[in-house]
């Protein structure tokens, strides 16, 4: 269970933005809506432990997650949150897999077995672009790869940027089944922010719960 309450974030010299309350049941969707500027990457952020906020509590899973310091919030979030964040930030230095097995090292365990991080390409049905470099990925293969990485530890939360905003038609659609149905596969809850009108289509057969800021 996610429970908010008061939720506010102050930017330097910015206004207080305030997000309305929220509890999200476990294995929940929620699809977070509003125009560009209104917070939504903000509250995604909060949400992940990457801002910490100025005003409310944030409760997940039973871990006051706005009261962590610096450290736990980061071992927290490796640990609890997989992140499809708006830009994808891979490497262009490091191979598909080399991006992958990145998130064992950030995370400080021992490095990730390769043959995992196959299966979670191949699962994406981007195993053939292991070998190569980002910039040698369609904006689709890209952030297929990106959704292999947020879910290889197996993430109880996951949140996605505006996981369509730079893909055609197709290639959202595949995106968001596979963000979707490997999610609900898996039990976990799962938050969207988006202001694109083919997410709420197509998420809106699995009932989400709407919040527009
Ligand atoms: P959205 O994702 O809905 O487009 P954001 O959360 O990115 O909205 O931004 C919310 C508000 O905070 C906007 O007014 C934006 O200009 C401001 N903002 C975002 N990031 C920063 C920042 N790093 N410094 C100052 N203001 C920011
Ligand atoms: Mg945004």
């Amino acid at each position: 269970m996610i429970v908010w309450e008061g939720l506010a974030y102050r930017y330097a010299r910015g206004p207080l933005l305030r997000f309305p309350d929220l509890q999200l049941p476990d294995g929940g969707l929620l699809l977070l809506r509003g125009a560009s500027g209104s917070g939504k990457s903000t509250l995604l952020a909060l949400l992940a432990a990457l801002l910490t906020p100025a005003e409310g509590r944030l409760d997940v899973d039973g871990v006051a997650v706005h009261s962590l310091g610096p450290r736990e919030r980061d071992a927290w979030r490796a640990r609890h949150v997989g992140v499809l964040p708006q830009r994808l930030h891979l490497s262009d230095s490091l191979s598909v897999l080399d991006n992958l097995a990145l998130v064992g090292w950030a995370a400080a365990e021992r490095s990730m077995d390769r043959e995992a991080l196959l299966a979670a390409l191949d699962q994406l049905g981007v195993a053939e672009v292991a070998g190569r470099r980002p910039h040698e990925l369609s904006g689709g293969q890209a952030q297929r790869v990106a959704l292999a990485r947020a879910l290889l530890r197996g993430p109880r939360l996951v949140i996605a940027d505006e996981p369509t905003a730079s893909l055609d038609d197709d290639a959202a659609q595949t995106v968001l089944s596979l963000l979707q149905g490997m999610t609900q596969a898996r039990g976990a809850t799962l938050v969207v922010a988006t202001h694109d009108r083919r997410v709420m289509d197509t998420l809106a057969a699995a009932s989400p719960v709407e919040l527009c800021l």
